[in-house]
């Protein structure tokens, strides 16, 4: 594996630094690819040789394993970002907040609500993220995935599956490498005042000073999981490391030394309480990764 070119590996790697709840975990390999050419190199001989795998955004959605016997791929060296008039195209490893501010340099709008988000592009479009009623789907042309086949296909906007929080991505084994977004010309300070706002009122209302996942749950039609779960009393409720967060309640941050099992049994616990008080079935936004 050392002389594919195009990519770094280093064994037995911490993922600490690597999700955004700060979960001790620990993978054989951690790989960071700088080229296209290296990953389509590096999954050929982790095909060959039987070794499982597994693509890592920012970490910011997921609540990882303890181990992975396996390699962790990191796509952080594909994160060019190129403009054409009011076209963006973006590698998936490039971060939301690169690809929001570029935008708005160029006085093009559409993407404002991305800046906040800490994820990369990949993990965002796999999982539509969105805010204030924006989602990823709504300017995006189209995805470049790298197939099962290893061939890199384009996908249309229209060819994709998806609805709030999903996309049919999630169950195909494709690597998505690059997305282009159609945006509209804007104003670059309107854009700028309206990102500074919302960024007070996350301040204010969410935990961002605690290792996280943002949003546990979906929020369920006409309401928000955040109100049924502090209704059922939960806020400050412990298990090992996690908390329920005292400044909102759709949110679990890690106290210190949260273990992927403390973050589990809280979110089964809260879906548990809110089952049992107002018979609402809440549907985890958040992805639980088994790597047994
Ligand atoms: C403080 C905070 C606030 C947040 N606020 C919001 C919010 O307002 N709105 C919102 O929607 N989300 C929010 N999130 C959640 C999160 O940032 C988003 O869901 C983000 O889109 C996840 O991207 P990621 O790169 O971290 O994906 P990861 O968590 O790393 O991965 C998620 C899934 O995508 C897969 N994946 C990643 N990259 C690729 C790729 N290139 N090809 C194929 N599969 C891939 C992974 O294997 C995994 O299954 C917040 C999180 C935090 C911590």
């Amino acid at each position: 594996m050392r002389e594919i070119k195009g990519i770094s590996i280093i064994e037995n790697a911490s993922l600490k630094n690597l999700n955004t709840y700060k979960i001790e975990s620990k993978a054989k390999y951690l790989i960071k690819i700088e080229t296209l050419q290296g990953l389509i190199d590096l999954l050929k001989y982790l095909k060959e040789n039987k070794i499982k795998y597994f693509i890592l955004g920012a970490g910011s959605n997921i609540v990882i394993d303890d181990y992975f016997d396996g390699a962790v791929i990191k796509l952080e060296g594909l994160n060019k970002i190129s403009v054409r008039q009011t076209e963006i195209t973006c590698e998936s490893g490039a971060m939301m907040g690169a690809l929001s501010c570029t935008s708005m340099n160029h006085s093009l709008t559409g993407l404002e609500w991305a800046i906040n988000i800490p994820g990369t592009v990949g993990g965002s479009i796999v999982g539509n993220a969105g805010a204030y009623n924006k989602e990823m789907f709504d300017n995006l042309r189209s995805i470049k995935v790298l197939d099962e086949n290893l061939e890199v296909k384009t996908i249309l906007k229209e060819q994709i599956k998806h609805s709030y929080r999903h996309t049919d991505l999630k169950d195909k084994p494709w690597i998505v490498i690059e997305a282009t977004f159609e945006l509209e010309k804007g104003n670059k300070e309107k854009s700028l005042e309206l990102v500074r706002e919302r960024k007070e009122r996350r301040m204010k209302t969410q935990p961002l000073d605690m290792p996280s996942a943002g949003s546990v749950f979906r929020n369920p039609e006409n309401d928000h999981a955040g109100r049924l779960i502090e209704a059922c009393g939960l806020k400050g409720k412990k298990i090992g490391g996690a908390m329920v967060s005292e400044k909102h309640a759709n949110f679990i941050v890690n106290t210190g030394n949260a273990t992927s099992n403390d973050i589990k049994n809280l979110i089964k616990l809260v879906h548990t309480q809110v089952k049992h008080d107002f018979n609402v079935d809440l549907v985890l936004e958040q992805e639980i990764i088994d790597w047994k």
